[in-house]
């Protein structure tokens, strides 16, 4: 490990709705309350399965990756210098636009409140109403001033594919604050999660994950997304990064052939990936050994494209470190640090 890494995905938990009652308009509290949604608790991550929550970090009683839990688990031991906390909490989940805006602004409002101001190492996502994305970008707009808010947080599996032209005031909101736009494994389970319809088990729903990404990647590149907004970066995140290689030689070679029906898209997808795409560590879905590895780091062609992450508190791997054996140093290093700071502007400050 790489003293004074920026850690690119951790996930606080929400004790629960009623937590977001302070920060909700009282007309807002009282509808959950009648509706019985305060003890509301978001299927992305069932909370008792495996892999929401590593054994060793499970606390005895109580809510798990609570702010003390964070320093002692994942800031201290790997001396992180920043982490980007990205709440994951069910607001793409609810059909009304209007709850799903006041759940988003109180989220935010909540980690601004209860873990930007007291733990200074902590930045955050914002969560946004993507249901709609007017609401959306006033949501951008009612944060893009507080400099510990680095990104504009999606997940990989809403109701349209996100390249599509609906979603760019969003990304041209991003845009203009220097925001990245960070897709989280996880779905709004409006629609199945995988194309052939719906899964029985969580194992197939999380392992499916990545191809959602790969679908995602085809519809930023293809609609145009990065033409029309040339200082967007998307950081793909939990999404794993060994399908990467093979879904670009695709996504390239298919282009060649096929690019008169997108004029626009003037670059090869693997030249768009590397100037506006970035992925983070974990879970890391490479071959266990160092000398396969290798092999897999000449495919990435790239080594820009990777943001440490340990997804704390998720199940994602073994022992003291995130990062894969045999990493060479120099290439820890720019995983650790020198990659995130080039993908976030507003961490230049944390290293400053
Ligand atoms: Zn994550």
């Amino acid at each position: 490990m790489i003293p004074g890494g920026i850690d690119c995905d951790i996930h606080p938990t929400l004790p629960g709705l009623r937590s977001l009652f302070p920060y909700l308009p009282e007309h807002w509290c009282e509808i959950l309350d009648q509706q019985g949604m305060h003890e509301l608790v978001s299927n992305n991550y069932p909370p008792g399965a495996p892999l929401s929550l590593r054994p060793d970090w499970r606390p005895e009683a109580g809510p798990p990756a609570q702010l003390a839990h964070i320093r002692s688990h994942a800031l201290d031991p790997w001396e992180t210098r920043a982490a980007i906390c990205n709440c994951l909490y069910g607001v793409q989940l609810l059909f009304n636009e209007d709850m799903a805006a006041a759940i988003a602004r109180a989220m935010n409002e909540w980690m601004a409140r209860e873990l930007l101001d007291l733990e200074p190492r902590l930045r955050a996502s914002i969560i946004v109403p993507m249901q709609n994305p007017g609401l959306a970008v006033e949501e951008i707009e009612r944060w893009a001033d507080d400099a510990r808010f680095v990104q504009v947080l999606l997940l990989v599996m809403g109701d349209m594919p996100l390249g599509r032209r609906v979603y760019w005031p969003v990304y041209a909101a991003a845009e203009k604050h220097g925001l990245p736009v960070g897709i989280h494994a996880g779905s709004a389970y409006h629609n199945p999660t995988t194309p052939t319809g719906w899964p029985s088990y969580h194992g197939e729903d999380y392992v499916n994950q990545a191809q959602a990404f790969q679908t995602q990647l085809g519809s930023l590149i293809y609609e145009g997304v990065f033409g029309k907004f040339p200082g967007l970066r998307v950081v793909l995140i939990e999404s794993g990064f060994t399908w990467l290689p093979a879904c670009l030689w695709r996504l390239t070679k298919f282009w060649r052939g096929l690019r008169p029906e997108v004029p626009w898209v003037d670059r090869s997808p693997a030249q768009i990936v590397r100037e506006h795409v970035r992925l983070t560590l974990q879970p890391v879905d490479g071959p266990p050994d160092a000398e396969q590895f290798e092999r897999f780091w000449e495919h990435m062609g790239s080594d820009a494209l990777l943001l440490f992450s340990s997804d704390y508190p998720h199940w994602q791997f073994e022992g003291d470190t995130p990062l894969p054996p045999g990493l060479p140093n120099a290439l820890a290093r720019k995983i650790m640090v020198d990659n995130p700071i080039a993908t976030y502007p507003r961490l230049k400050e944390v290293v400053s």
